[in-house]
């Protein structure tokens, strides 16, 4: 028999004590649940708009419409501002798989524009260099919460008559020179309400649209491109049961139930933001005091930008330092610690650098640094400042260990 390589030793399948991300539950979220559960409707329902209007007061937005999950509130923003197969958008590598897979989904070609090599947030200038005859949307991803050079992006977008969007699903909480991440600050945001970001339905989405008519036409595709606007039908209503469907459309509504629990979480979110960026400021005291000076760098705190804190990711240069991430990731995961890159650029992924239309290979250093360096650590609301300290003593010692 011919020799087999050895697989790489996998993590550990145990749970981690503390998990790179995780959500957290009290006794109010589970009385909403249960209230919505035992309710008339379970789906369709009051606690849907309620949900919505919650979220609208909360970001300072007109227009929400919950949905599914974050990759459905992505590709409800694209179809709902009419971005049709030939159409481009441009984004960044550094960021999930969905950002992308959903601009596919609605027939669009994409292209990835540089990153700045700290940050991993889109490189303007990149992006300018880009636009071309079938871009239609520059679509901004605010990596780890920390949002992106909006002004910058707005003007380029504006410059070039381009849609800007948001995938803000790291940044609910987020400002950008003062201004509420999702609150009209664009023409699309997208949020996701998976378990590891702010706040959590389980799985959920919403998509935040500026103008009305995109607003409306969200509001039909989330429902099987049905149509019940009286002056929007082909004929008059010839009775209460009438409705028209106009175009393909999809169930990606979020239930009843799954909503009560995003009403009870986002009256939580004000205490999750600042746990978060307690346990930010933790780590990097914890950090200075423990590591040598320059070995893990924390991640920047730009000015005119309140940082959300999904992810506290650190910068270490491994290769430098002769560092083997993965020994890092297990040495770690041995001590009960998780982590995770934050991402592997999707210009590197087969599906997405092989696809029809994928654009030739060309060097992207900014996401290339970038990915080389990051390591997120576990953060999450409630994890506490002990635990920081712990953590960051689990790293101090499996780096001394694997650099010995
Ligand atoms: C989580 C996430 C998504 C997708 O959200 P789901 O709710 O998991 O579908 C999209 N983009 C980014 C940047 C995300 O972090």
């Amino acid at each position: 028999m011919a020799a087999v390589a050895p697989l790489p030793a996998p993590l550990p399948a145990a749970p981690l004590r503390y998990p790179y991300g995780r959500q957290s539950i009290d006794a109010s979220d589970v009385a909403a649940v249960t209230a919505a559960l035992t309710g008339d409707l379970l789906t369709c329902g009051p606690a849907v708009a309620g949900f919505e209007a919650a979220l609208a007061a909360y970001l300072g937005a007109r227009h929400v419409a919950v949905c599914a999950n974050g990759t459905a509130a992505l590709h409800l923003a694209y179809l709902g501002l009419g971005l049709a197969p030939g159409d481009e958008i441009i984004t960044s590598p550094i960021t999930f798989s969905a950002t992308a897979s959903a601009a596919y989904q609605a027939g669009l070609g994409v292209r990835f524009a540089d990153v700045d090599p700290i940050t991993g947030n889109l490189d303007p200038a990149a992006v300018a260099a880009l636009i071309g005859p079938r871009t239609r949307a520059i679509v901004a991803v605010h990596l780890a919460g920390q949002p992106c050079d909006l002004a910058a992006l707005a003007a380029l977008a504006q410059a070039h008559g381009l849609y800007l969007i948001e995938d803000a699903c790291h940044a609910l909480g987020a400002r950008y020179r003062g201004a509420m991440i999702g609150g009209d600050t664009s023409d699309a945001v997208a949020l996701s309400f998976h378990p590891v970001k702010h706040i959590t339905t389980g799985e959920g989405g919403a998509v935040i649209m500026r103008a009305p008519a995109h607003h409306a036409r969200v509001l039909r595709l989330r429902h099987h491109g049905i149509e019940r606007d009286p002056v929007r039908l082909s004929i008059p209503s010839p009775g209460p049961w009438y409705h028209e469907v106009v175009e393909q459309g999809f169930n990606y509504r979020l239930p009843d139930i799954l909503c009560a629990l995003g009403t009870s979480q986002l009256a939580r979110l004000p205490r999750f933001l600042a746990a978060r960026r307690a346990l930010a400021a933790a780590y990097r005291a914890e950090l200075a005091a423990q590591l040598p000076a320059g070995l893990v760098t924390a991640p920047p705190e730009l000015p005119e930008r309140d940082h959300a804190y999904h992810l506290f990711a650190v910068a270490i240069d491994f290769a430098g330092l002769g560092v083997d991430r993965g020994r890092l990731m297990r040495g770690l995961a041995a001590r009960g610690v998780g982590s995770q890159v934050h991402y592997i650029p999707l210009t590197a992924q087969p599906f997405h650098r092989d696809r029809p239309g994928a654009e030739a290979p060309r060097p992207r250093p900014g996401a290339d640094a970038f990915y080389a360096r990051t390591l997120s650590l576990p953060l999450y609301p409630d994890l506490t400042p002990a635990d920081v300290r712990t953590i960051v003593a689990a790293l101090a010692t499996t780096l001394a260990e694997i650099r010995s």
